[in-house]
């Protein structure tokens, strides 16, 4: 679906939620796509942050584009892979200490840190996630490391009927409420199937990746 009907759904799902349009931004998300292809799904529709899974991947991308250009990390850290991230603006997925001390470290010898956003777990079987009782003090242990915690990330879990649709509604809502509670104002949820509920739980940043690329 081309980027401006995808930007059209995220200002219509944002004005029924009486929320005003601008707080939502889409992050494109442009794993495994090629410069040829994110130039003509995306960038030729403006500039947009760009999002990548895979340390390597965009260590290698980011070259190609224009200095400009805001990158976010969006997949699991690991500590080793830490050193692929230099100059992104935002990472998603912290989920452990170890991984926060190796940013710290590393931003200094950057001189420059990327923002962060706690990944809260969804209840699901799924292995990424802090355990919502957890968050609080991870905020707090990072924070005293100097980084800057932005808000939250979660994922949905994986739909299937109707009944999994109203469990992505539970998992939003109780990020949302989280993120409220914990006055953070960044709250990164939704993807190409469900970004508009996320929307309407409060979103501030869409994850979208297939929608914008398929014809
Ligand atoms: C791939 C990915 C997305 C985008 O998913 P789509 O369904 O392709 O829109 C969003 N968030 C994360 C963490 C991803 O890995």
């Amino acid at each position: 679906m081309p980027l401006p009907d995808i930007q059209k759904r995220i200002e219509h799902a944002a004005l029924e939620a009486g929320r005003d349009p601008h707080s939502v931004k889409l992050i494109a998300v442009t794993k495994g796509h090629s410069r040829a292809d994110i130039e003509k799904s995306v960038l030729q529709y403006g500039h947009f942050a760009l999002a990548e899974n895979k340390g390597q991947e965009l260590r290698d991308k980011k070259p190609l584009f224009n200095p400009q250009t805001e990158w976010h990390f969006i997949g699991p850290l690991q500590r080793n892979k830490i050193k692929y991230l230099e100059g992104v603006a935002l990472i998603h997925t912290l989920e452990n200490l170890e991984v926060a001390l190796e940013v710290a470290r590393l931003a200094e010898k950057w001189g420059r840190a990327p923002a962060l956003l706690i990944q809260l777990h969804n209840g699901e079987a799924q292995k990424h996630g802090v355990d919502a009782a957890e968050v609080p003090a991870l905020l707090r242990e990072v924070r005293a490391l100097g980084l800057e915690v932005r808000g939250l990330m979660t994922m949905a879990p994986y739909m299937d009927s109707l009944e999994d649709s109203a469990r992505v509604e539970t998992v939003f809502k109780a990020a949302a409420e989280l993120a409220q509670r914990l006055e953070l104002p960044e709250l990164s949820m939704g993807m190409s199937g469900d970004f508009e509920a996320a929307i309407r739980h409060g979103s501030t940043m869409v994850r979208v990746g297939s929608a914008l690329f398929e014809e």
